[in-house]
């Protein structure tokens, strides 16, 4: 990874040697105590989702950092990158965009909602569940997003091919369900849980009274929110 990253860096450096003419399109953005650093190295991002993608986060990063994790960085950097051919991506402080996706769907700026949240698990090189942090950070979403129904997100329906390590959506409408059914606050707990180290599969019943897969049954019996 160090190496990946260190090219990366290289590449960047060279890139931008070579084009000062686009320097305009980095900019530092600063307010109550909250740092964005944005680089478009697409050059073509609309400025109307640009500043919704900023809005975004100096809105809800303060509120995931209160209410999951205020030892985590106040400082932030979002690239729009031609060469991401994902959607979003986050490591270290730093979420990388495709402009396409933004092209395509100028509303789904929540994706921001999402990728910081990523930023405030934190949970580091610790061996966590996959489809948990994913889950988590779309529950994030689906309780802090600001435009969800205008980009038309929102949790899928229950389905009985669904399973609780789907992940991502699925996942996180069981959080949702659990929250809303007697377990209110399980989603920070899991998640300081999985920041300190100590997840495991019994946290499940130390915080809600039974095995992951017993409470995935009794959504499945009963899934509405
Ligand atoms: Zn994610």
């Amino acid at each position: 990874m160090k190496h990946a990253t260190l090219a990366a860096c290289a590449a960047l450096i060279a890139f931008n040697a070579m084009a000062p003419a686009h320097a305009a399109t980095d900019r530092t953005y600063d307010k109550n105590g909250y740092q964005l650093v944005f680089k478009d190295l697409s050059k073509t991002a609309d400025q109307h989702v640009v500043d919704k993608l900023v809005d975004t986060y100096f809105v809800v990063y303060p509120k995931l950092a209160h209410d999951f994790n205020p030892k985590v960085t106040h400082h932030v950097t979002f690239v729009i990158d031609p060469a991401y051919d994902g959607v979003a991506a986050t490591d270290n402080a730093r979420t990388v965009f495709n402009p396409q996706w933004f092209v395509k769907h100028p509303g789904d700026t929540d994706v921001v909602t999402h990728e910081v949240m990523h930023i405030v698990q934190d949970y580091g090189h610790k061996d966590t569940p996959g489809w948990l942090v994913e889950g988590i950070a779309d529950y994030v979403r689906y309780k802090y997003g600001l435009n969800n129904a205008a980009a038309k997100w929102a949790l899928p329906d229950y389905k009985p091919t669904q399973k609780v390590t789907d992940a991502y959506r699925v996942t996180a409408r069981f959080l949702a369900w659990l929250e809303a059914h007697g377990h209110a606050g399980i989603v920070v707990k899991l998640d300081a849980q999985l920041r300190d180290g100590t997840y495991t599969d019994a946290s499940w019943t130390a915080l809600a009274g039974k095995p992951v897969d017993a409470l995935w049954a009794d959504y499945a019996a009963s899934p509405a929110l």
